[in-house]
């Protein structure tokens, strides 16, 4: 469903029979309620067809299919092993966050700081002008913040724009009212930017 050379996800459409898309046109992410492990989560994602539709998909293809950790195996014929096919790729994600890069980050409002993150807290997403509305549940503190951000530092990981758009706004913790604030903020508050070192 994650095909790692052109960063994108193949959902099913009822018009085209498939479409591929990036990261970055996920509309919402939910867990679906009542999964244990692996957890799964149902996305809204903008398709091509103009349409917007339902997917599933799981914490595994959000947070470590984009590094390469997909999990395929293929038998290595030099050491009679099955070995998993992306494991370079995988190695160098692994080392590069081991040195203190972070493949996707985002600026916690409520904190005040910037934080590393995984895709499957991202919650909603919006475009507009070129840039992208990101609404991050955090994983510390675990409220909302809303980011505005390049297409770029959603969908290629180790990409992090140097600054971000930070809307000055605590978000409710009740979905419904954070998103309807989220809509109704996103367009017309004012961005503070700060910028994303992870020192
Ligand atoms: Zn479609
Ligand atoms: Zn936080």
């Amino acid at each position: 469903m994650y095909d790692s050379l052109t960063s994108r996800y193949t959902f099913a459409c009822p018009r085209r029979g498939e479409s591929r898309v990036a990261l970055s046109a996920f509309r919402t992410l939910e867990p679906l309620l009542g999964t244990t492990h692996p957890v799964v989560y149902q996305v809204r994602f903008a398709c091509p067809c103009g349409d917007e539709h339902d997917s599933l998909v799981s914490h595994d293809e959000l947070d470590w299919a984009p590094l390469g950790l997909d999990g395929r195996l293929f038998l290595n014929l030099m050491t009679s092993r099955l070995e998993p096919v992306a494991s370079e790729l995988g190695d160098l994600a692994a080392m590069r966050i081991q040195a203190g890069e972070w493949p996707w980050s985002f600026f916690c409002y409520p904190e005040e700081r910037p934080r590393p993150v995984f895709p499957s807290s991202f919650w909603l997403l919006a475009p507009g002008g070129g840039s992208l509305g990101l609404a991050v549940r955090c994983p510390a503190c675990s409220r909302i913040s809303v980011n505005l951000v390049s297409h770029e530092h959603v969908d290629v990981p180790f990409h992090n724009d140097r600054e971000i758009g930070v809307v000055d706004h605590v978000f409710p913790e009740d979905t419904h009212a954070a998103v309807e604030e989220f809509r109704a903020e996103l367009w017309s508050a004012s961005f503070d930017a700060r910028r994303l070192a992870l020192e």
